[in-house]
C-alpha cells in the first residue's frame, strides 16, 4: 500500500512543479501578471509539501513533519489568496498576511508539541485552505470581471476543493472515533482519491483563467488605436453597431459625426512624424473630452477621427461638434516652444430608415468631403448642404 502511495505522491510533486512551470510560463510571456507569479510560488510550495510527505519516514521526527507541512501548506494557501486578490484588484496588506501566517505556524507548534484532542495539528491546515478557497471563490464570484464563465468555473472548482479539505479536516478530527478503521479509509479516500483529482481540476482552472485573461486582452488591444487610446476603426465598428442596434430597437435618433484634421501633411513635412503623432493625441484627448462616456469615438484613417452620437439629432450633433471646435481654438498644442493650432473639417450625418451603417458613414463622408472643398475649417451635415461653422469663427 504504502508503495501505491508513493507512487501517487511523487506523480503530484511532478504535477505541481508542472503548474508552477506554467504559471512561471505565463507570468514571463503574458507581460508579467503578478498574481502569474504568486500561484507559480505556491504550485511550487505544494510540490515541496508532497515531496515533505513522501519523505516523511527519513524526517528525524514525527512533529519536525507536521510543523513543516504545516507551515508549507499555509504559506502556499496564502500566495494562492494573494494572486486571486492580486488579480481582482483586491487592496491586500502583505502585513495582514504576515501576521496571519504566523499566528497559524504558532498555533501549529503549539498543538504539534500538545495536541489535546489527537488531531488538531492534522486538521488545522485542511481547515485553514477551506476558509482560504471559499474567501476565493467568493471574491471570484464577486468580481464584474470578464468573462464571467471562465471566473464562475475557477469559482466552483476552487470551492469543491475547498469543501474537499474542509472533509478532510474534519475527519481528522473525529478519527479516533466511532470505527476507526472505517474513518482512516474515509480520511485516506479524499486525501488520496478525491483531493488530487480536485487539485488538478483546479490546477487547470487556474491556467484557464491566465488564458481566458489574455485573449480578453487581445481583443481589446485588436479594437484600440494604440497611438491615441482610442477605439480603431474595427473598435470604432464594434461599438457603433451597439449603439446604432439599440437606437433602432427604441426608436430613438443616430448621428455620425466624422473629423478630418486640416493640412495635417504640413505638421508632418515641417515638424516631423513625431511632433505629427503629438498632434494626434492633442486632437483625440480634446475629442474625447467633447463627447459623452457612452458616443462611440475611434480614430478611423491616419488623421480622421469618428464618434457616433446615440439619441441625438444632427442638429445635436453639429453643437457638439461646435464645442468640440471651441475647445480645439482654447487649447492649441504645444510642445517645447512650439505652438500649434489645429483646425479641422466635419461631416455630420443623420441616421435615415433606408440607411445601413456603410451607407451611413458614405454620407458622412461626402459631408466631410464638401466641408473640405469648402475650404476647411467646416462643419456640413449631409443632406443639407448649408455651410455652417464657416461664419461662427473668423
Ligand atoms: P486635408 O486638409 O485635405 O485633410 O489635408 P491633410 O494633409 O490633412 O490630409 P492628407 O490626407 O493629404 O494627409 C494625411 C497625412 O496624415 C498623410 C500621412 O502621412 C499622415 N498620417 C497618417 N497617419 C499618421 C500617423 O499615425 N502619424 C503621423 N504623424 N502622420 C500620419
Ligand atoms: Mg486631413
Ligand atoms: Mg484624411
Amino acid at each position: 500500500m504504502g508503495g501505491v502511495i508513493d507512487y501517487l505522491l511523487t506523480s503530484l510533486v511532478v504535477i505541481s512543479l508542472i503548474l508552477a512551470g506554467a504559471n512561471y510560463l505565463a507570468y514571463r510571456l503574458f507581460e508579467r501578471p503578478r498574481h502569474a507569479l504568486m500561484w507559480s510560488v505556491s504550485f511550487g510550495l505544494v510540490a515541496l509539501q508532497y515531496l515533505l510527505n513522501l519523505a516523511r519516514d527519513l524526517l528525524p521526527a514525527p512533529a519536525f513533519y507536521w510543523q513543516s507541512a504545516n507551515m508549507v501548506s499555509f504559506a502556499l494557501v496564502l500566495f494562492a489568496v494573494w494572486g486571486h486578490r492580486e488579480r481582482l484588484q483586491l487592496h491586500t496588506d502583505w502585513r495582514l498576511l504576515l501576521a496571519a501566517y504566523t499566528l497559524l505556524s504558532v498555533t501549529s507548534a503549539a498543538v504539534t508539541l500538545w495536541d489535546p484532542v489527537i488531531s488538531i495539528r492534522t486538521a488545522l491546515a485542511p481547515g485553514f485552505t477551506f476558509l482560504a478557497m471559499t474567501h476565493i471563490a467568493l471574491a471570484l464570484v464577486r468580481s464584474s470581471r470578464e468573462p464571467r464563465l471562465a471566473q464562475l468555473v475557477a469559482a466552483v472548482i476552487h470551492q469543491l476543493f475547498g469543501l474537499t479539505q474542509g472533509l478532510a479536516a474534519a475527519i481528522a478530527l473525529n478519527l479516533d472515533s466511532g470505527s476507526r478503521d472505517f474513518m482512516y479509509q474515509l480520511y485516506s479516500m479524499v486525501n488520496f482519491g478525491l483531493m488530487p483529482t480536485l487539485f488538478i481540476a483546479l490546477g487547470i482552472s487556474v491556467i484557464f483563467l491566465l488564458a481566458t485573461d489574455l485573449a480578453g486582452r487581445l481583443n481589446t488591444m485588436s479594437l484600440t488605436d494604440s497611438l491615441t487610446g482610442l477605439n480603431n476603426r474595427r473598435g470604432f465598428m464594434v461599438a457603433t453597431e451597439g449603439l446604432w442596434a439599440r437606437c433602432r430597437r427604441s426608436n430613438k435618433p443616430l448621428t455620425l459625426l466624422l473629423a478630418d484634421i486640416d493640412y495635417f501633411k504640413r505638421i508632418n513635412d515641417r515638424y516631423g512624424h513625431a511632433m505629427g503623432d503629438r498632434a494626434l493625441q492633442h486632437f483625440a484627448r480634446i475629442l474625447r473630452e467633447s463627447v459623452r462616456l457612452e458616443d462611440a469615438l475611434g480614430r478611423i484613417g491616419g488623421e480622421e477621427f469618428a464618434v457616433t452620437l446615440g439619441e441625438m439629432t444632427s442638429a445635436e450633433a453639429e453643437s457638439i461638434a461646435a464645442r468640440f471646435r471651441a475647445a480645439l481654438r482654447r487649447q492649441p498644442m504645444r510642445y517645447g516652444s512650439l505652438e500649434l493650432d489645429l483646425r479641422a473639417s466635419f461631416g455630420i450625418a443623420e441616421w435615415q430608415e433606408k440607411d445601413d451603417i456603410a451607407s451611413l458613414l458614405k454620407r458622412a463622408d461626402i459631408a466631410l468631403y464638401d466641408a473640405k472643398a469648402s475650404g476647411r475649417d467646416a462643419v456640413i451635415v449631409a443632406g443639407e448642404r448649408s455651410l455652417v461653422g464657416m461664419a461662427s469663427n473668423g
